[in-house]
C-alpha cells in the first residue's frame, strides 16, 4: 500500500484554516472580509507552477509579467475600503480577476479595468464561471477612472501611482473613500486611504507596501 497523505479534502479544509488564520494575524478583523475570502478560492486565479502555492501569504506571478497580490493585503485593502452592499466600486489593475471577485460579493456592483487585454479576457472567463455577475470588466487605462460611470462610491487601485491620479480623485463620490498605494515603483510605498470630504480630500497613511507600478496607456498582449 502506498502511503498518500491525508485525503485531499482534510488537506483543502487544513490548508483554508492556516489561510484565513494568516489573515487575522495580520489584522483583519472585518467578518464580511473574511467570509467572502474564504469563498473565493485563490487557487482558481493562480495558475501553472505557481498554483500549489496559492494559500501561501505571499505576491505569485501572472500572465503578463504582473503579480497576484498578496492575499493579507487584498483583506488589509478591501477592509479599508469599508464597502457596503449598495456601493459602485471602481477596481483600477484587475491582474488576475481576484480582488474583484471579493469585492463583488461585499457591494452592489464593481467595474473593474486593466491595461493587459490578456488578463481581462481571463478574468472575465473566471466570473463567468464563479457566476460572478455584478463584475464589469473592461481594457483601460485606469488613470483615467471610467467616466460613463462615475461617479463611485469606492475605488480600489492595485497599481502605485506617484501620487493619487486627479481623474480617479475628481470619480469618487462625496463620502466616497479610494484606497491605493502611492510612491514610486522600486522605492518605498505608502498605502494611503482617501476620503472625499464636502470640500476636500481627507489622507491616512495606512502602511508600507510593494506594488506593480501603474503605467500609462494600453498593454500590447
Ligand atoms: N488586483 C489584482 C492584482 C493587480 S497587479 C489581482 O487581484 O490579481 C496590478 C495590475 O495593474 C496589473 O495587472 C497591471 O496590468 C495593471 N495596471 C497597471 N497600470 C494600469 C493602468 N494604467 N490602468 C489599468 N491597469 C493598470
Amino acid at each position: 500500500m502506498t502511503d498518500d497523505g491525508p485525503p485531499q479534502d482534510d488537506t483543502g479544509a487544513e490548508r483554508k484554516m492556516r489561510f484565513l488564520f494568516a489573515l487575522r494575524s495580520h489584522g483583519v478583523t472585518d467578518t464580511r472580509v473574511l467570509n467572502a475570502m474564504e469563498r473565493i478560492d485563490r487557487g482558481t486565479f493562480v495558475r501553472g507552477v505557481f498554483s500549489d502555492r496559492a494559500y501561501e501569504d505571499m505576491p505569485l506571478p501572472i500572465s503578463c509579467g504582473q503579480t497576484i497580490s498578496q492575499p493579507s493585503v487584498v483583506a488589509l485593502m478591501t477592509q479599508a475600503l469599508d464597502v457596503t452592499s449598495r456601493d459602485k466600486v471602481l477596481e483600477v489593475g484587475t491582474g488576475s480577476g481576484y480582488q474583484a471577485a471579493i469585492l463583488s460579493l461585499l457591494c452592489r456592483r464593481v467595474y473593474t479595468v486593466d491595461r493587459h487585454r490578456r488578463l481581462v479576457r481571463e478574468a472575465q472567463e473566471i466570473f463567468r464561471n464563479l457566476g460572478l455577475v455584478n463584475i464589469t470588466a473592461f481594457a483601460a487605462d485606469g488613470s483615467f477612472g471610467l467616466l460613463e460611470q462615475a461617479p463611485f462610491d469606492r475605488i480600489l487601485v492595485t497599481a502605485a501611482a506617484e501620487d493619487p491620479p486627479g481623474p480617479l480623485l475628481a470619480q469618487l463620490k462625496i463620502g466616497g473613500i479610494m484606497v491605493l498605494p502611492v510612491g514610486q515603483s522600486d522605492a518605498v510605498q505608502s498605502l494611503i486611504k482617501v476620503t472625499r470630504l464636502q470640500s476636500g480630500y481627507d489622507y491616512e497613511e495606512l502602511r508600507p507596501v510593494r506594488f506593480v507600478p501603474l503605467v500609462e496607456g494600453l498593454g500590447t498582449e
